[in-house]
């Protein structure tokens, strides 16, 4: 029987997500595309490929929930029969001064940035530690590994996933699961939005490739991590920034 491959990307009805499910429902994945807010993106997205052919289904969950990402999982295994890759992709920005952050702010950073990925992270491996095979793929930021000014709590969440993807890259080694990271550098999304014309400008000059990226260059990335192709990569902080950062 023909092995295909399941994946699980979180935020994929928009930016980086969406096009990670793009690339993996193309190229023969079943793909459950999550989403929170946007569902009208989102049905559009499953339309789309349903109408190419691919194998996907869609799932509404605020993966802040654990309650919520527990039905997410096990629908995706109800569904597909297995789950073979988890892209903990779905995150939210916020510009704001440091001494101005709330409670509020920061716990709503922290619980959709970083605790979504305890939460999805743990309820896949219920899956992939039994089957002793799996990939894991975490959506952090350049700014989680050199810092971004007002973007404090953004930062340090997404600075969590990295320390997160390289501790779990250790337990989970002896289990055959690979974890790793990506750091995208300043991709062309709805998060740029806050952004006005003359900054984005100031960051493509900052950029040694004199581009902003796309998220199809993030997707490739994820592509190749999910793949055989990378089963000796585990624990590691990739980061497509058009040399932003080196
Ligand atoms: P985006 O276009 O704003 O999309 C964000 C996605 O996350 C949406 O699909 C959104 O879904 C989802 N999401 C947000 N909160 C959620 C929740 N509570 N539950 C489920 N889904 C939720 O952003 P993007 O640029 O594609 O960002 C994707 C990832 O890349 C994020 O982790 C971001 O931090 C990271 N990143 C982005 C850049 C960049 O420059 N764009 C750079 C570095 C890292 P709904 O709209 O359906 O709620």
């Amino acid at each position: 029987m023909h092995d295909i491959k399941t994946v699980v990307i979180t935020g994929a009805s928009r930016g980086i997500g969406k096009a990670m499910a793009q690339m993996f429902a193309q190229k023969g994945y079943s793909v459950l595309i999550n989403f929170n807010k946007s569902e009208k993106e989102a049905k559009d997205l499953y339309h789309h490929l349903k109408n190419e052919g691919c194998s996907v289904k869609i799932f509404k969950a605020d993966i802040s929930k654990r309650n919520e990402v527990d039905s997410m999982i096990e629908f995706c295994v109800k569904e597909f029969g297995t789950i073979d890759v988890l892209i903990n992709n779905a995150g939210i920005s916020q510009e704001k001064l440091f001494t101005d952050l709330t409670d509020e702010d920061w716990d709503q950073m922290m619980n959709i940035n970083l605790k979504s990925v305890f939460y999805c992270t743990q309820k896949a491996l219920k899956y992939m530690i039994s089957k002793k095979k799996g990939k894991i793929i975490n959506i952090s930021s350049i700014w989680g590994m050199i810092g971004g000014s007002c973007e404090v709590h953004y930062s340090a969440a997404k600075a969590g996933i990295i320390g997160l993807t390289k501790a779990l890259a250790k337990e989970l080694g002896p289990s055959n699961i690979q974890i790793n990271c990506i750091a995208p550098g300043v991709i062309q999304t709805d998060m740029l939005n806050p952004y006005n014309e003359n900054e984005l400008k100031v960051l493509i000059e900052d950029t040694p490739l004199m581009r902003l990226g796309r998220p199809f260059d993030i997707a490739s990335c994820a592509y190749f991590l999910a793949s055989d192709h990378a089963d000796f990569i585990t624990g590691q902080i990739i980061s497509p920034n058009g040399g932003f950062v080196i």
